[in-house]
């Protein structure tokens, strides 16, 4: 296996992942390029729309940007009272530490903060002023680290952190999102696990994965160190066009999750991050979608389908559409798009 990462137009020229064209050194210029060896490993060079090379690899699609589509499309910025904190909704809030990434997804809701050119790594009393914040406000129950990739720190930095959450009282669960486990997965050992654990509150990772293809043996291995080292898994995928808008795939990883201890959690309709159109599949199709899903897959396969409202209005249900009416009666639909009045009449 390559042992270092792609990270530019030369290096995919250079691995034979793209023909030269001076449009993929345009979208270089705007968005960072990162592929690790383990992605690598997982494209199907032989398969010119392979899912997994179609997440990682640029293409000039990328410099076709709409109207609605904004540098920061869930609104992070509208509800940061200090940098590196999100807070969004009253219980929880985000901690972002860090924007680097161990590698650079094409459809990335963050794209225009992550990187060498985002918003970098917290200093240390920016550091300070983010846990004074969850500190000094009661009602903070979780803290989600997300980024970014949080687990880009080294165990000892990730140690630290942790041991400052733990001193806070009010603060019950900590939660992790990552890619590291799928993308990076040799960086997932004991050590990662004790710093991740380390202050002592309840810890839970949501493993960011999109096709069945990336919950390798490896990943897998650093899933049985977490979940024996006492984290809960969850997981979270976008629904990608030409990656796994169809119900087969769908399935096939919410199986896969569950195989493997991971219970499904959010399935996030892609965001208006710019140049992701291409990306993008409509709600229509994505409902359809889900509710295929429930009359194929077990009950503890499904995931939510959510929307994140653009400005910052935080998430929505948005497969919940089965169900519409008022002034108790209601019409129900099936997962075979069978339409039901409830009460019965
Ligand atoms: S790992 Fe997450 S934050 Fe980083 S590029 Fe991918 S989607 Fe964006």
């Amino acid at each position: 296996m390559r042992v270092s990462s792609l990270k530019s137009v030369a290096d995919l020229q250079a691995d034979g992942l793209v023909a030269p064209d001076a449009a993929l050194d345009k979208v270089a210029e705007k968005y960072v390029i990162g592929i690790t060896p383990a992605v690598l490993e997982l494209i199907d060079r032989g398969d010119p729309d392979d899912p997994i090379a179609r997440q990682f690899v640029p293409t000039a699609d990328e410099l076709n940007t709409t109207p609605d589509e904004r540098a920061d499309p869930i609104g992070d910025l509208a509800h940061s009272p200090v940098d590196g904190i999100v807070h969004r909704y009253p219980d929880r809030v985000l901690l972002k530490a860090v924007h680097v990434c161990p590698v650079y997804c094409r459809f990335c809701f963050r794209r225009e903060m992550v990187g060498p050119q985002g918003l970098g790594t917290l200093s240390a009393p920016a550091l300070d002023a983010a846990i004074d914040y969850i500190d000094n406000h009661r009602e903070i129950w979780e803290v989600i680290l997300t980024g970014g990739d949080p687990l880009v720190l080294s165990p000892r930095r990730l140690r630290d952190l942790m041991e400052r959450l733990a001193g806070i009282e009010h603060v019950k669960v900590v939660r992790f999102h990552t890619r590291v486990p799928v993308v990076e997965p040799e960086r997932i050992n004991e050590a990662m696990v004790a710093a991740l654990t380390a202050s002592g509150k309840t810890t839970y990772l949501a493993v960011h994965a999109n096709h069945p293809r990336e919950l390798t043996d490896a990943a897998k291995a650093g899933f049985d160190l977490m979940l024996a080292g006492g984290i809960a898994l969850i997981s979270q995928s976008v629904l990608l066009k030409g990656v796994n808008d169809d119900v087969e795939t769908l399935a096939a990883l919410m199986r896969g999750f569950v195989e493997n201890r991971i219970r499904p959690y959010y399935l996030h309709h892609p965001d208006l991050a710019p140049g992701t159109g291409h990306f993008r599949v409509g709600i229509e199709e994505g409902q359809r979608l889900v509710q295929a899903l429930r009359g194929r897959i077990s009950g503890l396969c499904q995931p939510v389908y959510v929307l994140d409202i653009p400005g910052g209005y935080g998430k929505a249900d948005i497969g919940a559409a089965s169900i519409t009416g008022a002034d108790g009666c209601f019409t129900v639909r099936d997962w075979q798009g069978g339409e039901h009045k409830y009460p019965p009449t």
